[in-house]
């Protein structure tokens, strides 16, 4: 079993990212270590290297590995960047980006997938990752500023407070747009103190940033 997920890892590296146009290697080798198979709950474990997004707790879901490299490619990352990750889930992408910066900070609505991705991220040897509980849509006042901000989870707009917290030539990637079936993946880039430019770069589909600068409280989701 271990063998076997072991090969559908680097299958899902050459068919899934490679063959779709990731070619830097930090990205590659991150994701040809980390086992998704751990974030998974043990039933769908056998489908941890499939080319989609999997249900795990409170009704969230672990990003599609493509989307996970496409994002961190659009975050432009270098070894030495502290990331702030928003929506933090089963984990999973904050490990891939532990494999590839300095320091990471990810913060999760959801207390309870907040603990187990910590069990997992601590099980894992992950050190330089930090996950916090709370409404990440503000960001993360006391560990700002930040060389990248990534939100696996779509708003309504950037929230002012990510802005505010970003490095003067840092990132923000996040999907934004109303419509829950297919957002817009941007990247916001702050080019001084005052002024920022802002690319659209692909569709996509994610679930929803709920929280103070995003959308309201859907009814617990
Ligand atoms: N990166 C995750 C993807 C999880 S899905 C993974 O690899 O598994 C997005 C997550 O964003 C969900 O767990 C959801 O609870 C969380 N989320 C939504 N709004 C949030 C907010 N305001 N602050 C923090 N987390 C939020």
């Amino acid at each position: 079993m271990h063998d076997d997920l072991a090969a559908s890892r680097e299958t899902m590296v050459e068919r899934q990212l490679i063959a779709r146009g990731i070619a830097e290697p930090c990205i590659l080798n991150a994701m040809r270590r980390v086992p998704r198979e751990a974030f998974l709950s043990a039933d769908l474990r056998a489908w941890a290297y499939a080319d989609a997004a999997l249900p795990i707790e409170a009704g969230q879901t672990i990003t599609q590995p493509f989307m996970v490299a496409r994002m961190l490619q659009a975050a432009r990352l270098k070894p030495e960047d502290r990331v702030l990750e928003i929506g933090t889930g089963s984990g999973y992408a904050a490990a891939v980006l532990a494999e590839m910066v300095a320091r990471v900070d990810t913060i999760e609505r959801h207390p309870q997938l907040a603990e187990s991705a910590m069990d997992r991220l601590r099980a894992l040897g992950y050190h330089n990752v930090k996950v916090h509980t709370g409404d990440g849509t503000l960001g993360l006042l006391a560990c700002a500023p930040f060389d990248a901000i990534v939100a696996t989870a779509s708003g309504p707009g950037v929230p002012p407070a990510w802005s505010a917290q970003l490095e003067i030539g840092g990132r923000i990637v996040m999907p934004v747009g109303p419509d829950p079936d297919h957002q817009r993946l941007i990247r916001l880039t702050r080019d001084s103190s005052t002024t920022y430019h802002e690319e659209m770069l692909d569709l996509v589909r994610f679930v929803p940033l709920i929280g103070a600068q995003g959308w309201g409280d859907m009814g617990g989701r």
